[in-house]
């Protein structure tokens, strides 16, 4: 039969291939877990729950969110539709939180089969093709095959074409990952898919090696082949082998009756199975009591199976005169199929709620970190020019306070520089001096070199002047053939010698013109900052005395 087939992991990859080692305990207890959902689903529950409680323990989320996901499944696999709903829901608002791809597929699995039941085929279907896409990715290998197992039974109830490549390769996959188990459930799916194709010869074929293989598989392969046989049991009983068909219906109830944990589905189908293969045989009631069982043994807990036998019970009824019961059972399958339909309606709609809260704040965080992420390339972006400018602007307040033919600071330079330097003197108590120096008869060289030398002695000047004063004090071309001096914590004594340093290293200089004799003097004006406080008053103090040097023959310096 190819109800729901599920997948029990046997070496597959190591849990520590899977997730990372914070969790990797909490996984492998998991992966223990979903080995055994469908032979010992107790045993799975508990170690769900116990992983769960350690995660919470942990404040570890990805590992709560997928015990809790484990949870639902063995709540599914026991017919438990409401605590598999309630397991889920929590599963997915913790998705929301704490994205692993582990957790993201086994709830996305999880819901897949939830929804299934509750007849959501075409929202299943888009589930589970995200499921396979992220195990694909991550080589999650016991959720790639999960995932393909429930892929394959929703696009075969939505009677879809690809159901059985997806079948088949599923075989392959389970092979490859040395996984007889799934290839079993494999083979059992891909016989299931031929048999409702009509194609019941080679669904024969197929069936027989899933059989061998979970028969090999002995106490840890029993719910497999119980699922194998009744696929049988279906085929048989199509190809008019009705006795041999009952014979694998019976096989599987012993199967069910003496294993642990009977799965509702299984058990309901497998009764539903043996009742068609009784009224085949003529045994109407045998059928009828088959019927009777199946009711009572699967009971309320999963409504979907009891209205199918229901509905098998009643034809049964019917073949055998009892038309008043047949009338009842239908009556009674009618309602409980309403019933079904209205549960699964309102199971679905709180799936979809789930998962939709689910994504939208999935969304609302992608587009927060994503909004984070432009943030912050802008603001980088926006410092790289930020800096850029701070750079050319210095660049260019360089160029702008320099002299472009000496190389000196300029006067502007000296408009923003000074007052400040001043300021600072003032407040630690010493004293600037300032000098104007002014070549004497500068118009002289230009008009004997012409003025290209007379540039070239003006750079020459200038590195005198530089040579001549101290590291501290600094050289600015005010324009012209005049220069200032600031002299930053020198009192006007130590100007005045400095001066006069001037004066003698220009009596040695030779300067770059034809005439290697040429001398050049200089006027110079000296103000203190102890005279004036103010920048454009000891500038003037300093010009005045220049002008004073000048007019009184030059070559000499007035303080
Ligand atoms: P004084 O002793 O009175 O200062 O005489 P002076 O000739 O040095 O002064 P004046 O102001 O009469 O002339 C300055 C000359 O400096 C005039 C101008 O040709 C020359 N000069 C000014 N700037 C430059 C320059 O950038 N390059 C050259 N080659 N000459 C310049
Ligand atoms: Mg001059
Ligand atoms: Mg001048």
């Amino acid at each position: 039969m190819g109800v729901v087939s599920l997948m029990i992991p046997h070496r597959v990859s190591s849990p520590d291939e899977l997730v990372d080692k914070t969790s990797a305990v909490e996984s492998c207890d998991l992966e223990r877990g979903y080995a055994l959902l469908m032979e010992q689903p107790a045993r799975a529950q508990a170690l769900a729950q116990d992983v769960e409680r350690r995660g919470r323990s942990q404040g570890d989320l990805a590992v709560v969110g997928r015990a809790l996901a484990l949870e639902s499944r063995v709540a599914m696999r026991c017919g438990k539709l409401e605590a598999a709903l309630e397991a889920l829901v929590e599963s997915e608002s913790l998705l929301a939180r704490s994205a692993t791809p582990e957790l993201a597929a086994e709830v996305a699995v999880a819901s897949t089969r939830l929804t299934f039941y509750s007849g959501g085929y075409r929202e299943a279907l888009e589930r589970i093709q995200e499921a396979v896409a992220i195990a694909d990715e991550h080589s999650l290998d016991r959720i790639r095959l999960d995932a393909r197992f429930h892929l394959s039974l929703i696009l075969g109830s939505l009677q879809l074409p690809e159901c059985l490549e997806v079948a088949r390769e599923t075989v392959v996959l389970a092979q490859t990952l040395g996984c007889p188990y799934e290839e079993a459930m494999g083979r059992n799916d891909v016989a299931y898919t031929l048999f409702t194709r009509g194609d019941l010869e080679q669904a024969a074929a197929e069936i027989e090696p899933a059989i061998t293989i979970a028969a090999a598989l002995r106490d840890d392969g029993r719910h497999v082949l119980a699922y194998a046989l009744a696929t049988r049991a279906d085929i048989r009983l199509a190809a008019g082998a009705a006795l041999d068909a009952l014979a694998d219906a019976d096989e599987v109830l012993r199967l069910i009756e003496t294993g642990g944990d009977p799965d509702p589905y299984l058990t309901g189908f497998s009764y539903g199975v043996r009742m068609r293969c009784l009224s085949a045989l003529g045994r109407t009631p045998d059928a009828v009591e088959a019927g009777h069982r199946g009711l009572a043994v699967t009971g309320e807990a999963v409504p979907f199976v009891r209205g199918m036998l229901l509905r098998d019970l009643a034809t049964a009824l019917r073949c055998s005169g009892c038309v008043d019961e047949a009338y009842d059972a239908l009556v009674e399958g009618f309602h409980l199929e309403r019933a079904v339909l209205e549960q699964q309606a309102t199971r679905q709609l709180a799936i979809q709620r789930a998962s939709l809260e689910t994504t939208a704040a999935r969304r609302e965080a992608v587009a927060v970190s994503a909004q984070n992420t432009e943030l912050h390339a802008t603001k980088a972006e926006l410092e790289r020019r930020v800096k850029q400018v701070e750079r050319l602007r210095d660049r260019f307040r360089e160029q702008s306070e320099q002299d472009w033919l000496t190389g000196l600071r300029n006067r502007r330079w000296l408009a923003h520089a000074l007052p400040p330097m001043l300021s600072d003197a003032q407040r630690k108590s010493f004293p600037v001096s300032f000098v104007t120096v002014d070549i004497d008869h500068f118009k002289t060289v230009n008009d004997r070199f012409g003025h290209d030398a007379g540039d070239r002695v003006l750079q020459a000047f200038a590195g005198a002047l530089v040579t001549a004063v101290s590291r501290t004090d600094i050289v600015v071309r005010l324009g012209g053939e005049e220069f200032a001096i600031v002299m930053p914590a020198t009192p006007k004594a130590g100007a005045i010698i400095c001066c006069e340093r001037i004066h003698a290293l220009l009596r040695e200089q030779v300067w770059p013109v034809r005439d290697p004799n040429v001398k050049l003097t200089v006027s110079a004006g000296i103000a203190s900052s102890d005279e004036h406080g103010g920048a454009r008053e000891l500038a003037a103090l300093a010009d005045e005395r220049l002008y004073t040097a000048k007019t009184t023959g030059r070559n000499r310096t007035a303080a």
